[in-house]
């Protein structure tokens, strides 16, 4: 069942939007604030965020306009006033629909299932992002800041998903000749590589350790 961020700093407004959306079989989650629901839409992606205009850090429209940088998940806003020129600024960053307060629960869940019938089933864009002109490996819409090696490294890895990768085979991706010794540095590399990806995603583990044997990427613990 699908997944519901609801953004909304009145606490009252999100416990009836709560009670309608879990009574529709939905499962939510309640922030207060534009850049806690950004964090946490990286961390882990709803599959509908409402999200309310007027928050206490960032407003609804610039969060809505930073979520799309990375994301094209369903936004529904919820506003305060029920001015045509927010209806058109609302659509035009990217807002799927909209509803003037107070507005009725249940209807509220029935624009939501509404949209994401339309959507269709939600495919999740690719967890990375390569970059090959510019060197630049994106991980949940995050640049990461990498060395030449670990972009290698990471790219390699990449491109064959679920392949162990024996320490020479990934010293020779990085272009370091497999015989010098250096087979330790990959290990280096790849604890770097890691603490960058937390970074991002404290919980996920894509990079996988292979005892004896090498490092795979895994794709389902991205
Ligand atoms: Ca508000």
């Amino acid at each position: 069942m699908a997944h519901i961020l609801i953004v909304e700093d009145e606490a009252a407004i999100a416990d009836t939007l709560i009670f309608a959306l879990q009574g529709e079989g939905f499962t939510t989650t309640w922030l207060t604030l534009g850049q806690a629901a950004l964090a946490h839409q990286r961390q882990t992606p709803a599959d509908l965020v409402i999200l309310d205009i007027g928050l206490p850090d960032i407003s609804g429209f610039e969060t809505c306009k930073q979520l799309r940088r990375f994301s094209e998940v369903p936004v529904m806003f919820l506003s305060a006033r029920d001015g045509e020129i927010d209806r058109v600024v609302g659509l035009e960053i990217g807002a799927d629909d909209y509803v003037v307060k107070p507005f009725s629960p249940r209807e509220v869940a029935a624009r939501v299932r509404a949209i994401l019938k339309r959507v269709g089933p939600v495919v999740a864009p690719a967890v990375f992002q390569i970059d090959l002109e510019r060197m630049q490996i994106t991980y949940r819409g995050q640049p990461l800041s990498l060395t030449r090696h670990e972009f290698r490294l990471l790219q390699s890895l990449l491109e064959q998903p679920e392949r162990v990768f024996s320490r020479e085979q990934l010293l020779d991706a990085v272009g370091v000749p497999a015989d010098a010794g250096y087979e330790r540095n990959i290990d280096t590399h790849i604890k770097s590589l890691r603490s960058k990806l937390r970074s991002v995603a404290a919980q996920a583990e894509p990079i996988q350790t292979h005892r004896g044997l090498g490092y795979s990427y895994s794709p389902g613990n991205s």
